[in-house]
């Protein structure tokens, strides 16, 4: 399979205000590749110190390498999300080390193509524990900081395939349902302690992760838009997605951005759909 994406144009320079995030502590899970990468290189970018947590520590180092080569103030902590223990210690550890948590992304997660009816236990599971108990057991993990600290900020990172169903994802469409729920209630539950909790739906962004796990089986009938070469995969963009290309980690990491930042001051129980139109489209179903 050939896959040689060129990233979606982006502007070089942030459109935010050097130094919006100064003095910030962000902690990012998935931070050491794709779109969790994206957003800890902007955040960074922005003054905030950010930690990149998730399980290999490959990932984690080299991502980190490369955002303090380009100036950030960067962190790692290993942690699998699924085990609440674990999530517990790394915030301690972030606490301990830089003071406060103003943000946390509940970015990391896990997905591929597998029929429902053949679906493992194991498979579902382990699913559901990323990409929906990760979120509450980190989320949950960091309220007595930032209730203590007068306030924070939570996105958590959903998907859009949810609002129309998505063939073979089942685990996927419903841990990330789940996710947009949490989000609603624990905005309401926690503001009276000043943290705002939004939730982000990206559309198509040809990641490395997403290119995996968006390889349907080869009897599936599923088009496998991601082995194009990259003319075909433009032309596939222009005709599934309404503003007309794929989307890039940066188009994720501007809404983390506006959300932490005092714009997002009056903002919670909102999911963002950052998606160029896709999940609108019909051509894209
Ligand atoms: P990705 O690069 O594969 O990101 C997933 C990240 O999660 C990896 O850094 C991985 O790091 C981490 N992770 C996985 N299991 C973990 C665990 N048990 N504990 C801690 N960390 C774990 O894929 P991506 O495309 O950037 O996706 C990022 C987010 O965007 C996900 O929430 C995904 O559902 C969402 N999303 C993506 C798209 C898209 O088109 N790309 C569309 C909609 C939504 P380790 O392997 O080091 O643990």
């Amino acid at each position: 399979m050939r896959f040689s994406f060129t990233p979606a144009r982006m502007p070089d320079t942030s459109v935010f205000r050097p130094g919006l995030l100064d003095g910030q502590v962000a902690l990012v899970t998935g931070g050491g590749t794709g779109i969790g990468y994206g957003i800890a290189e902007l955040l960074a970018g922005l003054g905030a110190h950010v930690v990149i947590a998730s399980r290999k520590p490959e990932h984690l180092e080299q991502a980190a390498g490369q955002l303090r080569a380009a100036g950030g103030a960067v962190s790692t902590v290993a942690v699998d999300v699924r085990d609440p223990e674990r999530v517990r210690a790394m915030v301690e550890q972030v606490t301990n080390e830089r003071g406060r948590i103003d943000l946390l992304v509940n970015n990391a997660a896990g997905n591929f193509y597998a029929p429902s009816e053949s679906l493992s236990p194991n498979a579902w599971k382990s699913v559901v524990e990323i990409d929906l108990y990760g979120t509450f057991f980190c989320s949950q993990a960091v309220v007595p900081v930032m209730k203590q600290q007068g306030g924070g900020r939570i996105v958590s990172i959903s998907m859009t395939l949810h609002y129309r169903g998505w063939p073979q994802m089942a685990h996927a469409t419903a841990a990330k349902a789940g996710v947009d729920a949490l989000t609603r209630t624990l905005a309401v539950e926690w503001a009276p302690y000043g943290i705002r909790i939004n939730a982000i739906a990206p559309g198509p962004i040809p990641t490395e992760g997403v290119r995996k796990a968006f390889t349907p089986p080869a009897d599936s009938g599923i088009p496998d838009v991601f082995a194009a070469a990259d003319e075909a995969m433009a032309r596939y963009a222009r005709k599934a997605i309404p503003l007309g290309r794929w989307g890039a980690p940066r188009d994720i990491a501007n809404m983390v951005a506006f959300l932490a930042s005092p714009a997002g001051d009056w903002i919670t129980g909102a999911i963002m759909v950052v998606d160029g139109g896709e999940w609108l489209s019909k051509a894209g179903a």
